[in-house]
């Protein structure tokens, strides 16, 4: 698995190189890259692994923040607006966005990156609200990949791109815009609520 150590910060070149598509069936070496990417954002959604490895949590990672220039990301991300509260715990290889909602929408709070340690707090990132995309999924309960054509909205749509941008040198931080100087129509996700 993958830990703090390995992860490229901002300012690395290699965050910002377009990432070239992944050859199938995956080499040992790219095979052992989208496993570790995989257990990262498996491990961060146990909080006792997380503090047993040291590492920062996140619901999504990308080949390129542990250095390699590759087209995949692990994604766990909680539709937790949904009331079934499906769980999109996705290795993704050779991602291609095949629709975008002309609806934006964004984090209320602002998103954050593991490779991004400095604080971007006041500042949202405008998201597609719905997308399609067509990509290879590895399962690694049976080892077999399957390609499919993914239909994600809210929450899931939103991790999701900011992981697929990290495989075109982009980072959140370079769409960030205080939500005042966005357009009207672009609403927030949901109502930030006062924390207790
Ligand atoms: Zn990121």
């Amino acid at each position: 698995m993958y830990l703090s150590k390995d992860i490229v910060k901002e300012g690395n070149q290699i965050l910002r190189n377009t990432s070239v598509n992944v050859t199938l069936p995956l080499s040992s070496e790219d095979f052992n890259c989208l496993k570790g990417l995989y257990e990262y954002v498996v491990v961060s959604a146990v909080d006792e692994l997380v503090k047993k490895y040291g590492i920062r949590p996140g619901v999504g990672i990308a080949a390129p923040q542990v250095g390699v220039n590759k087209r995949m990301f692990a994604i766990n991300a909680v539709d937790f607006l949904n009331e079934d509260q499906p769980r999109y715990l996705l290795a993704v290889i050779n991602p291609v966005i095949t629709y975008k909602s002309p609806e934006m929408t964004y984090l209320p709070g602002g998103e954050g990156c593991l490779s991004v340690d400095r604080s971007t707090s006041g500042l949202v990132t405008p998201r597609h609200y719905a997308i399609k995309a067509k990509c290879s999924l590895y399962d690694f309960n049976s080892n077999k990949i399957k390609t499919v054509t993914l239909r994600l909205e809210g929450y899931p749509a939103i991790v999701f791109q900011h992981e697929f941008d990290h495989l075109d040198g982009i980072l959140y931080t370079d769409k960030a815009f205080d939500p005042k100087d966005l357009d009207k129509a672009i609403l927030p996700l949901f109502e930030e609520t006062e924390e207790e």
